[in-house]
């Protein structure tokens, strides 16, 4: 059939080649593909879970904590067993387990102006999977810089948000988010990042593949409580100090 793919990846991949748009070219590209997740916490857990499940050849994870027990509510890369470990190694154990066909790339680091390019490598799309402002802006700034396509994922409770970036075509974060909100703990219930990090693993695919229409210059909000999810226009800042 296609070199390129073993019998046994042939049926592991079997419900997403079956979809007339995707096919084996589609899977190709997954399997060529290279993506960088920032955090292997509450967001890049289910991101990286279905990133790896769906084939995609190589994952960049890039964390520099240690899984505590307020993580495992919602970070379900790691398991009790996995405490005062560095979160990439957990990550990267149950991500080959789940699926040894691809390449996980563990990197215990922070994210940061003088680390980003090293990090990021030759990914050709970043996830923002983070939980500070501070550390997304670093993210953003690289991403526009280098006109790579950025996808922004946060929850807060039980709401979330995404988006999907790509300089210099859609507004950039700090379009979005001109203002600096503090560093605290906040509160999470664990299956809002679950869709919210899915969502964002599934905007990548779409992205690799060409699939539908990604979520650029649009943001997707969604309340937990009530169920609602609305979708906003966003807009490019002309005054923008990164991307202005
Ligand atoms: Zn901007």
């Amino acid at each position: 059939m296609d070199s390129l793919f073993t019998e046994q990846e042939r049926r592991r991949y079997d419900r997403q080649i079956m979809l007339p748009d995707w096919g084996i070219k589609g899977q190709k590209q997954v399997k060529e593909a290279t993506v960088f997740i920032a955090g292997a916490g509450g967001l890049g857990s289910p991101a990286a879970i279905y990133l790896a499940v769906a084939g995609a050849g190589t994952i960049r994870i890039c964390d520099d904590g240690e899984v505590e027990h307020s993580n495992l509510n919602r970070q379900i890369l790691h398991m009790e067993a996995d405490i005062d470990k560095k979160k990439v190694f957990s990550a990267q154990r149950r991500l080959q387990a789940l699926n040894p066909y691809v390449k996980v790339e563990p990197l215990f680091d922070r994210v940061a102006t003088d680390t980003v390019e090293r990090l990021v490598g030759g990914a050709q799309i970043i996830l923002d999977c983070l939980d500070n402002l501070h550390t997304r802006l670093v993210l953003n700034e690289y991403a526009v810089k280098k006109r790579l396509p950025l996808i922004h994922g946060a929850v807060h409770g039980l709401a979330g948000q995404l988006t999907f970036i790509h300089p210099p075509e859609t507004p950039c974060l700090r379009c979005i988010f001109p203002g600096n909100p503090p560093r605290d703990t906040f509160p999470v219930v664990g299956a809002a990042p679950g869709i919210i990090g899915a969502f964002q693993a599934l905007e990548a695919l779409k992205h690799i593949t060409g699939i539908g229409e990604t979520l650029k210059g649009k943001l997707l909000i969604m309340d937990g409580e009530t169920m609602e999810f609305s979708q906003v226009r966003v807009r490019k800042n002309p005054g923008c100090p990164v991307c202005g």
